[in-house]
């Protein structure tokens, strides 16, 4: 029977990228608590509306790349494109500005778009993201821009290379407009047909157009910090002096405007090997558009696909075992070691493999040294008699005899894969 194959642009993810993917986000989620964020799972569905009102109708990724469908009610549903949307519908939801009107949160999982697939871009793929609601200063603005640089840092992802601009306010933004359609005015005719239509609907959005010919009549227009109103400009101003503060080199790119409508005020991208990796910035009028009270915003997101492939964390899993038996032992004994092997409790909280069946031992090793594993731990009946166990170091072949009752095991163990890592 032919196999069922996966989707296009769609990725399992299997051992090691997933022990890798693990790591990231233990890292990701230790740094983030650190600063007073906690866990949020947002729901892969939603009604379609939602991200049209929050990202904006005009956008690729509402007018081109969403999943959409109806439910067996005729309803109109999308599998989310990203996470903020869904954070904020949340939050609202769940009254949580009622109180002090402040959260801070992180989420993973996946996002949706049906963009053309290629390396470091899929259909589906996984944003872990932050949120710091309630709070409006260019410090917090810049801490978010700290946790970020912080996370690829301690993922060991290389010299990130961070652009920052102010998308300002909606008086900046009209005034901005009013200077693009100025400047471009006379070249119209020039534009593609998405831009033409953009040039009146949401004339920012023609930043989003790949087409070569729109891009070059773009790269000579003026930047949006020339259009920024006194308040946004002392903002940002001030945005970027906790930046020089907190000693970031970054580069001010004064077209840099994203996908989304909903920000407000500084942004930021985080791009490695001209590949986007980290992107965000301010947003205070989404949870007003989304229905709830007046409370400001800013996050980012990460694609976890494109940050494993840059990091070079390595050594991500704990030391492991694979467990042996030969011949006919005693399941307590088997039992027993097991357990002292994994129970944290006697110090050792080990992730131990275990094959106890009546397979040949030589095929035993065969399947340890296929999956990667390093030390084998052999018990046989002599052992099983005396209480011992041998391990075998794959790689080196070396084999050391232990005795389960011994006081120092772990101290031993311990020792034993220090020297040998
Ligand atoms: P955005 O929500 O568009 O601001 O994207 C945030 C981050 O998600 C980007 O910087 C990428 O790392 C990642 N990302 C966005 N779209 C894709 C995609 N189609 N495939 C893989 N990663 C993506």
């Amino acid at each position: 029977m032919e196999p069922i194959r996966k989707v296009r642009g769609i990725r399992d993810i299997v051992f090691p990228e997933s022990a890798k993917w693990d790591e990231i986000l233990r890292i990701s989620r230790n740094l983030l608590r650190s600063y007073g964020y906690r866990s949020i799972y947002l729901p892969v569905i939603e009604f379609s509306n939602l991200f049209s009102r929050a990202i904006g109708e005009d956008t690729d990724i509402v007018l081109k790349e969403m999943y959409n469908f109806k439910d067996r009610k005729g309803r109109d549903l999308s599998l989310r494109p990203e996470g903020t949307a869904s954070a904020a519908r949340a939050l609202i939801e769940q009254n949580v500005f009622s109180g002090s009107g402040s959260e801070k949160i992180f989420y993973f999982g996946p996002m949706f778009r049906y963009e053309r697939p290629q390396e470091g871009r899929y259909r589906q793929f996984h944003q872990f993201g932050c949120e710091a609601y309630g709070e409006k200063s260019p410090s917090i603005d810049a801490e978010i821009v700290g946790l970020a640089v912080g996370v690829l840092l301690e993922c060991k992802v290389g010299i990130p290379e961070l652009q920052v601009n102010s998308v300002g306010c909606r008086e900046c933004r009209s005034e901005y407009k009013k200077t693009i359609k100025k400047s471009i005015g006379g070249k119209l005719s020039e534009l593609c047909d998405d831009c033409r239509r953009r040039f009146d609907t949401n004339t920012l959005r023609i930043f989003d157009c790949k087409n070569e010919k729109c891009q070059d009549i773009y790269k000579d227009l003026p930047g949006f910090s020339e259009s920024l109103c006194a308040s946004c400009k002392e903002y940002f101003d001030e945005y970027r002096k906790y930046l020089d503060e907190m000693q970031f080199e970054y580069r001010v790119n004064s077209r840099l405007v994203r996908g989304l409508d909903y920000y407000t005020g500084p942004v930021f991208e985080i791009d490695i090997s001209g590949s986007t990796l980290i992107a965000g910035g301010r947003y205070d009028n989404l949870i007003k558009q989304l229905g709830g009270p007046d409370v400001p915003a800013c996050g980012w997101a990460f694609g976890m696909e494109r940050l494993s492939e840059l990091s070079c964390l390595e050594d991500f899993s704990s030391p492991q075992f694979y467990f042996a038996t030969m011949g006919d032992i005693k399941k307590s004994y088997i039992l027993r070691v097991l357990e002292k092997f994994r129970d944290p409790k006697d110090g050792l909280d080990y992730a131990v493999e275990a094959d106890i069946s009546d397979v040949k031992i030589a095929k035993k090793m065969k399947n340890a040294d296929k999956k990667g594993y390093q030390y084998v731990i052999l018990i046989g009946e002599d052992e099983a008699e005396n209480e011992k166990i041998q391990i075998k170091n794959l790689r080196t072949g070396v084999q050391t005899e232990f005795s389960v009752n011994d006081n120092e095991l772990s101290k031993k163990i311990d020792g034993m894969l220090e020297g040998t890592r």
